[in-house]
């Protein structure tokens, strides 16, 4: 890839997360099951719920604050990830950490969420992008906050 098109990419990804960022996706909680998390080398804290039925994420939600990272990236989670079956959720959400930790050849069905390859440069914003996943991680393997 040259680097004319790599700038390209960089840019248009760079819009997807400031989109996602100014117009979060599913964003305010409704009383669902839910994870809290928190990043302290950054402040992002982030709640995520989500509705499982019949084996099938059929909800997630997120609140919080934090970074523009961090943020987006919840926002994208909810919209890959909604939909689809606990198994390939959890499935996409390993890939999604695979990624970060810089692993190139990635499913396709990240979709939007193969904008955060680049932070797997960043070893400090890691941690921002990948918060949500956790907390979304931690929910579906039952560890329920009260
Ligand atoms: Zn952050």
């Amino acid at each position: 890839m040259n680097d004319n098109l790599n700038s390209n990419l960089e840019q248009l990804y760079r819009q997807v997360i400031m989109d996602h960022y100014k117009n979060p996706r599913n964003k305010g909680l409704t009383g669902l099951p839910h994870v809290h998390i928190k990043n302290p080398s950054c402040g992002d804290d982030i709640t995520v719920e989500a509705l499982v039925e019949d084996g099938i994420v059929k909800k997630i939600h997120f609140n919080g604050s934090g970074c523009s990272i961090c943020m987006s990236s919840a926002s994208v989670l909810t919209e890959t990830l909604e939909g689809k079956s606990v198994d390939e959720v959890n499935n996409l959400i390993q890939e999604f950490f695979e990624m970060m930790k810089g692993k190139e050849d990635v499913s396709d069905n990240l979709e939007e969420a193969l904008v955060y390859q680049g932070v797997s440069k960043f070893p400090a914003r890691i941690k921002c992008a990948t918060l949500s996943w956790k907390a979304l991680e931690r929910l579906l393997n039952g560890e329920v906050d009260e």
